[in-house]
């Protein structure tokens, strides 16, 4: 988990999952758009989900009931991560997880109220002063700006891992 943090992954938000997750030796993961063979080859998506270009399961309509797990069956509860809603299997040993999109995205995100714009906290402890970086959405973009601010002014650019995270969280 060390490895992962100082890439600037966040343990707790939405990660690939096991079935297309793979990561090559010493590599980062980066989900590749799957052809048509190979999407076709996926068959139906489990109830309650579609397939995203890279053949991971994603909601996109709120589900009317429960939602099972693709991975194990077990319900799935919507949670709040750092960066957005998502689905989690309730089932500790399973640790499935499920973006959304589409209609079910817009729904979480309308009760999720204005979290979204909310500066999102880092593990990230600042160079300069050790308080937490903070994820700020700016005019330009997003940046790490220093928890300690206005008496810390410290600003960073997030890595890159970080904004991967955000940009899968946003929806694709
Ligand atoms: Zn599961
Ligand atoms: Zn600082």
């Amino acid at each position: 988990m060390k490895a992962l943090e100082a890439e600037g992954k966040i343990p707790d938000a939405p990660v690939e999952t096991a079935k297309t997750g793979r990561t090559a030796a010493g590599g980062k993961v980066r989900p590749k758009r799957l052809t048509k063979e190979e999407f076709a080859s996926l068959g139906t998506p489990p109830t309650g989900f579609a397939w995203t270009l890279t053949g991971r399961p994603v909601v996109e309509l709120t589900p009317k009931g429960a939602l099972k797990c693709f991975e194990c069956g077990d319900e799935m509860t919507l949670r709040t991560g750092r960066f957005g809603p998502f689905y989690s299997c309730n089932n500790r040993k399973c640790k499935a997880v499920a973006n959304l999109r589409g209609e079910a995205k817009k729904t979480a995100d309308e009760a999720a109220g204005e979290t979204r714009s909310k500066p999102i906290e880092t593990d990230m402890p600042c160079p300069d002063c050790g308080k937490k970086m903070l994820l700020r959405m700016g005019r330009t973009g997003r940046f790490l700006g220093c928890s300690g601010y206005p008496a810390c002014k410290k600003t960073m650019e997030p890595p890159a891992g970080l904004l991967r995270e955000v940009a899968e969280t946003a929806g694709v």
